[in-house]
């Protein structure tokens, strides 16, 4: 199967043939074809696997067939990463397949000063990679909303739970529109994570690599 059978858009497809992709990894043969249709995942995948792609691509797909406004001080797709490597790390795989692309991917983190991620997030941006702490202190200080969140990513969920940021998240899902599509991807599934899982999930398709 090649990217193009998939169903992905043609300046995605581009981007990987560029980037030397010839065919989707298994966890991206499960997962593109129901996060296509708008359904919610849970996915259980290593790094390594090609998960980043697997909810990027459809993801940048969404955006490129359903262009709207930036929402002002909001974000369109939020993705929360439990540490500010991975999600400068994702924050560039959404950049590097979405180049052909008219989209602004912001990343906001904590241990830097804030002024600058309230500056990026003014006139809103398509998608925003965020770790769970600064996305707090940003909405708290109002230079962020919530409110206008289509597609929600919550990628090492394990790692989240063992960093300690059970509260945040549960904090950050009652901020969200219930009116939306829910991706969650951990390294391992237990009773803990699960139970996150069932807070934001809906009716979720299950994919295991
Ligand atoms: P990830 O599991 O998302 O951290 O991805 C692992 C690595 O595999 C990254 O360096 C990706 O650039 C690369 N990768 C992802 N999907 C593919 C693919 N279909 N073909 C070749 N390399 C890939």
């Amino acid at each position: 199967t090649q990217f193009s059978e998939l169903g992905l858009a043609a300046p995605l497809v581009r981007a990987l043939d560029a980037a030397g992709y010839t065919k989707p990894t298994p966890i991206q043969l499960q997962a593109i074809p129901p996060v296509l249709e708008g359904r919610d995942l849970c996915g259980i995948a290593q790094t390594g696997t090609g998960k980043t792609a697997a909810f990027a691509l459809p993801i940048l797909h969404y955006l490129s067939e359903n262009n709207r406004p930036r929402p002002v001080t909001g974000c369109r797709v939020l993705v929360l990463s439990p540490t500010r490597e991975l999600a400068s790390q994702i924050a560039d795989s959404f950049r590097k397949y979405g180049q052909h692309l008219r989209l602004s991917v912001a990343t906001v983190f904590g241990g830097v000063p804030i002024g600058r991620q309230v500056r990026q997030l003014q006139g809103g941006v398509d998608v925003l990679v965020a770790t769970p702490g600064r996305l707090l202190d940003l909405i708290d200080q109002r230079a962020l909303s919530l409110s206008k969140v289509e597609v929600l990513v919550l990628d090492e969920a394990d790692q989240m739970l063992d960093l300690g940021f059970i509260h945040s998240l549960k904090r950050i899902v009652t901020l969200l529109p219930k009116q939306r599509q829910t991706l969650f991807f951990s390294a391992t599934m237990p009773r803990a994570i699960a139970e996150l899982g069932d807070r934001f999930l809906s009716d979720p398709v299950k994919v295991s690599v």
